[in-house]
C-alpha cells in the first residue's frame, strides 16, 4: 500500500514523517484528519465527499490552515487511490491534517498544516462482535471540541488499560461527566439504542459528539427505506440499559450490535434483530453506490 507525504507517493511501511517541522501537529497534537474506505469491490472511497467536507469543516472551525485547496487536495487523493488500484482488500485511508512549520515556543503553527494520506489495512474486528455483540462499558468524559474529529484519543486509551481490560470488554462508550448518565458517543463510534415502541434514538448534534458519517446515512436508511423513527435526543445509562436493542456505528464498524453495557445484558442478550437489518441494509447501500 503507499502513502502520501511531502509531494511524494511511499510505501506506506517506508513512511517517515518529519517530526521537527511538525511541533504542533506531532509533539502538541495540533492534528485533524478523516478515516474512509475504499471497500475492495467498488474502486472508490465511500463518501468520499462528506469525509472531506467535514475534514475542511473541522480546520475551519480551530483556525487551522489546510495545506491544499479542496481540489488540489482531490486530486491528490486521486493519485493516491489510482496508486492502489490493484490492491485487492479494503483499504483505509487516514487523510491527517497536522500543524506544520511552528514558532519558537511550539505554540503557534506559522504556516499552512501538513498533509498526510496513510493508506492501511482496516482494523480487523473478531467475529464475536457480529455473532454474540459487543460487551461496552461506560467511562465519565466529554471529547472536548468534540464536532473535531482530531487524532487525540488519549482517554479512551487510558479507559481501555483500565476498565475494559479489568471487566474483560470490548469497547468504551462516554457518559456525560456533568451527570454521569446521559450516553453520549463511543471511542470511536456513535451509539443508538431502540426502545419498546420501535424508536430508535441517537444523541443530538449540539456540539457534544462527532457528527459521524455512518450515523448520518444510518439515520437516512432508517427514515427513508425502513420506515423506522429516529429520534435525535439523548439517553441515560438506564434506559440503555433497558432497552430493546443497541449498536454502534462508524465508517471502519458499520453497524455493530451491543448486548452488554457495564455488566447488564440488553434484552435476550443477543444482537438485535432490527440491528442486524441494519446492518445488512448499510452493506447494501454501500454496494449500490458509486
Ligand atoms: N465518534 C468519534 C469520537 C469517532 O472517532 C468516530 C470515528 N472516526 C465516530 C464517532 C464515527 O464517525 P464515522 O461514522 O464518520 O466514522
Amino acid at each position: 500500500l503507499f502513502s502520501w507525504y511531502q509531494n511524494e507517493l511511499i510505501p506506506t511501511k517506508e513512511l517517515k514523517i518529519n517530526f521537527t517541522d511538525d511541533i504542533t501537529g506531532q509533539l502538541r497534537g495540533f492534528r485533524i484528519f478523516t478515516a474512509c474506505v475504499r471497500f475492495g469491490s467498488n474502486k472508490k472511497i465511500f463518501k468520499r465527499k462528506k469525509h472531506i467536507k467535514r475534514l475542511y469543516k473541522s480546520a475551519k472551525s480551530i483556525k487551522m490552515k489546510s495545506p491544499y485547496s479542496k481540489t488540489d487536495l482531490n486530486k491528490i487523493i486521486d493519485s493516491v487511490v489510482e496508486k492502489n488500484k490493484d490492491y485487492d482488500g479494503d483499504i483505509q485511508f487516514d487523510i491527517i491534517f497536522s500543524g506544520g512549520k511552528t514558532s519558537s515556543d511550539g505554540f503557534t503553527p506559522l504556516g499552512l498544516s501538513t498533509l498526510i494520506i496513510l493508506s492501511v489495512k482496516p482494523f480487523d474486528f473478531p467475529d464475536k462482535f457480529f455473532k454474540e455483540g459487543m460487551k461496552l462499558v461506560t467511562f465519565a468524559f466529554q471529547r472536548p471540541f468534540a464536532n473535531v474529529k482530531y487524532t487525540f484519543y488519549l482517554p479512551a486509551i487510558f479507559a481501555h488499560l483500565t476498565i475494559v481490560k479489568d471487566q474483560e470488554a470490548d469497547g468504551i462508550i462516554f457518559v456525560d461527566p456533568n451527570d454521569n448518565e446521559t450516553i453520549l458517543e463511543g471511542s470511536s463510534f456513535n451509539i443508538f439504542m431502540i426502545n419498546s415502541n420501535d424508536q430508535i434514538l441517537t444523541y443530538p448534534l449540539n456540539g457534544k459528539i462527532l457528527k459521524g458519517i455512518t450515523r448520518s446515512i444510518v439515520i437516512k436508511i432508517c427514515e427513508k427505506f425502513k420506515d423506522l423513527e429516529v429520534l435525535e435526543q439523548s439517553f441515560t445509562k438506564n434506559e440503555l440499559i433497558n432497552s430493546k436493542e443497541v449498536f454502534i456505528t462508524s465508517t471502519t464498524r458499520d453497524v455493530m450490535p451491543v448486548t452488554n453495557v457495564d455488566g447488564f445484558i440488553i434484552n435476550d442478550g443477543k444482537p438485535g434483530k432490527l440491528t442486524m437489518e441494519l446492518r445488512e441494509a448499510l452493506i447494501e447501500f454501500r454496494r449500490n453506490s458509486n
